[in-house]
């Protein structure tokens, strides 16, 4: 079963830390913060540890 991972917007400042750290499971939105391109990339690369402000949140 494949976690599901969202970006909390309102955490997100759009640092990119995550995308160059996770380039096939995040990416760029167009409101220049990060959003997740492939779930299981993003569990892969370590999920919500990706985010150093915990803004990579798994969903219940
Ligand atoms: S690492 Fe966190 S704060 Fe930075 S762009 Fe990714 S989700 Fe946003």
């Amino acid at each position: 079963m494949v976690k599901k991972f969202k970006v909390n917007k309102d955490k997100c400042i759009g640092c990119g830390a995550c995308i160059s750290a996770c380039l096939n499971g995040m990416e760029w939105d167009d409101d220049g913060k990060a959003k997740v391109k492939n779930l299981e990339q993003v569990e892969e690369c370590g999920g919500e540890t990706l985010c150093p402000y915990s803004a990579i949140e798994e969903q219940e």
